[in-house]
């Protein structure tokens, strides 16, 4: 079962900072020279420094707080994180998104819906017509509480192309990653968000799931485990949604924390760099994306932001956002980017290449 109750930064933990982390991705096998750096791999096919194309994607984060504590969790988040953007960076979020060139506005969290301001967050931004807006929403929030649920017919007003996490179609494997009764609550969150038209065929109302493996390997063909996904839980459930996800977990936070602890972070590390994949390099998602930290920093993605790699750019924050000057930029990069290239790639919207 899924242990923790609290996140790494409520227990002290050392890997609550990031420099640990980082620390680690840079040391032991990386140093000695056993594995390339992910530099030194880039390089080999020319692709060194990693550079901002047209931005297309703008992913906020609007608080780590979140009712679940997961296992794999990048994000470290939980109940007990109180990092949560005010509605005056909302403000000038919104500033930005309703002049950017960016197609897609894709709100993250934490659970995007513990945010006390997320209601009027979500009514706002709607307004600017950008044309994909998503809410990555965990599912359970729904079934949270009382005020979370109408958060399926809310969706709908606004909508929203909901993206939600389901590390599997059976109850053992979710609740392991994830923790006890959040297969069922999401199952019912799903039956909701269906019975509303989401993810229904034909249905605009894109619903769409994430899958991420539960231990120290990678995930699986996307195609032939949407197909599993979509037969079981129809199957079993009578559930529909669009398409799934397969994402790689990417060694940081509360993963890398399993990984060390569970003694399988050098072998992780070593699937990871024989699964790279330099066709994948050319379309991880920092390449078109700009991801907005609760506190308004800007970094090239939310992995990025949670181990505090702000942007190479002038540009650092949202009330001095430059689209001009951050197309073009260097990537930062490190060792957890080579979860981003493994196999067919992933970053947070599946497959890549
Ligand atoms: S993985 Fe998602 S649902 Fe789980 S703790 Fe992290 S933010 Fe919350
Ligand atoms: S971790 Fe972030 S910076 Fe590194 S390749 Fe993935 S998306 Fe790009």
């Amino acid at each position: 079962m899924a242990t923790a109750t609290k996140s790494l930064k409520k227990q002290g933990s050392d890997l609550a900072q990031s420099n640990k982390q980082l620390e680690i991705l840079s040391n032991g096998i990386f140093q000695n020279g056993e594995l390339p750096t992910f530099k030194t791999k880039i390089s080999e096919t020319s692709q060194f420094p990693l550079k901002a194309k047209k931005l297309e994607i703008l992913q906020i984060n609007v608080g780590y707080m979140c009712n679940q504590v997961c296992d794999h969790c990048h994000v470290d988040a939980g109940p007990d994180r109180k990092e949560i953007m005010t509605r005056d960076t909302m403000r000038q979020c919104l500033e930005v998104i309703k002049n950017t060139g960016a197609h897609t506005l894709d709100l993250t969290g934490g659970a995007p819906e513990m945010n006390p301001d997320f209601r009027w967050f979500v009514e706002e931004a709607a307004k600017a017509g950008i044309k994909d807006f998503i809410v990555r929403s965990n599912l359970t929030i729904i079934r949270a509480n009382k005020k979370y649920y109408d958060l399926p017919e809310f969706f709908k007003k606004h909508n929203i192309h909901v993206v939600s996490s389901m590390p599997h179609w059976t109850r053992g494997k979710t609740d392991k990653q994830r923790g006890d009764g959040v297969f069922d609550k999401s199952i019912k969150a799903l039956q909701e968000l269906n019975a509303v038209g989401y993810g229904m065929p034909g249905s605009d109302l894109r619903l769409d799931l994430v899958y991420n493996p539960s231990g120290a390997f990678l995930p699986g063909d996307q195609a032939a485990m949407e197909k599993d996904f979509k037969k079981a839980l129809m199957e079993d459930f009578g559930i529909e949604f669009h398409n799934l996800f397969a994402i790689t977990n990417l060694p940081i936070a509360r993963f890398l924390d399993f990984l060390i602890a569970s003694e399988n972070y050098e072998d992780y590390m070593y699937s990871l760099v024989e699964a790279y994949n330099p066709a994948a390099v050319e379309n991880v998602m920092c390449t078109n994306t700009i991801s907005i930290s609760w506190d308004g920093y800007l970094f090239d993605c939310d992995f990025n932001q949670m181990l505090e790699l702000p942007v190479n750019s002038k540009s650092k924050h949202i009330s001095e956002f430059n689209e001009e000057l951050l197309e073009g930029r260097n990537i930062v990069i490190s060792q957890h980017c080579y979860g981003c290239t493994a196999g067919a790639g992933s970053s947070c919207q599946g497959v890549v290449a």
